[in-house]
């Protein structure tokens, strides 16, 4: 099933939301929708699942616009909004039943709720009140809600916000298990998430699309590099800055990123020279693999 996002645009007064953006996402994507707060993220997010309406553009499912397609047509999205909006007095089942009824006869609703139940993993705390779950576990609730009529997609707006480390690889890992069968948006401000998750990267900064490519590509194109250093002693940051091939220096006392533009070999033998000739031991050069972090920061700065 094939989503696509055609010129969609969204101002608050004068505020431009979301500036004329496009995209396509096809079946069995695991896709990351990233920026800075402030971005656009929920606003676009909001408008794929009809919780409002755009200035103008339009929403396509498998090439049928979603405002005159009828409600099968919106029953192909499943939603977890920012925030995971969750009535904390009401049990897991009765919850997830009362969601279903939006979508299906009550004679569907048992098996709606055992399916979405168990795709997410809430066995065992299927019979307990939302409010006693722990974060984590009412996370799982508010995807368990939104795929409870068996979405083929899954929008998902900042899934892991607010949970501590343990929860957020829980969460990743079941948005990892649900994209084998869903086709998933997930919106995140972290590039490790993305890195985590998924096979692909929208980046959208003040409400335009600056990289729409999968992960690898996006780090195929990025020509910064970080380099890593630790000295066996404080280091005046202006010596740092007058390494040849260094064209940022970030960090304090002993340890230090340095940014490279192009190959960072050459770099890395000038910083093992200066500290050979001023005599400081090393104690780690090295670069720094990941390099999205800094796609990220150039393009949405
Ligand atoms: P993100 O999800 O990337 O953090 P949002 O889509 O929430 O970004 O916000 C995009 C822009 O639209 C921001 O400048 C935000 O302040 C503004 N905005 C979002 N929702 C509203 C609203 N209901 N009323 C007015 N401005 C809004």
């Amino acid at each position: 099933m094939s989503l696509t996002i055609e010129h969609l645009t969204k101002s608050y007064g004068a505020n431009i939301a979301v500036n004329d953006i496009s995209f396509r996402i096809d079946s069995g994507e695991v896709v990351g929708f990233l920026g800075p707060n402030g971005a656009g993220k929920s606003t676009t997010m909001k408008i794929i699942t009809g919780c409002i309406s755009a200035d103008s553009g339009t929403v396509l499912i498998n090439g049928t616009d979603i405002a005159t397609g009828g409600t099968a047509l919106k029953h192909a999205i499943g939603y977890l909004p920012e925030n995971n909006p969750l009535y904390l007095n009401m049990y897991v089942r009765e919850y997830l039943e009362y969601a279903a009824m939006m979508y299906m006869p009550q004679s569907e609703t048992l098996s709606a709720v055992n399916y979405a139940v168990d795709a997410v993993g809430l066995g065992e705390h299927q019979y307990k009140k939302i409010g006693e779950l722990s974060k984590g576990y009412r996370q799982r609730t508010g995807i368990a809600r939104a795929m409870v009529h068996n979405p083929e997609i899954l929008i998902l707006d900042e899934p892991t916000t607010g949970l501590d480390p343990n929860q957020i690889v829980e969460i990743r890992n079941l948005i990892k298990e649900l994209g084998k069968e869903k086709t998933v948006i997930l919106s995140t401000h972290i590039m490790q998430e993305a890195e985590a998750v998924c096979n692909r990267a929208i980046i959208i900064r003040k409400g335009t699309i600056v990289a729409d490519d999968t992960l690898a590509a996006l780090k195929a194109h990025n020509t910064r590099r970080t380099i890593i250093v630790e000295f066996d002693q404080d280091i005046d940051p202006k010596k740092l800055s007058a390494i040849p091939g260094i064209d940022n220096v970030e960090g304090a006392g002993r340890q230090w990123q340095l940014t490279v533009s192009g190959d960072d070999t050459e770099a890395r033998r000038a910083v093992f020279q200066f500290a050979a000739q001023n005599n400081i031991p090393l104690l780690e050069l090295r670069r720094e693999n990941s390099s999205l972090e800094n796609i990220f920061h150039e393009l949405t700065f």
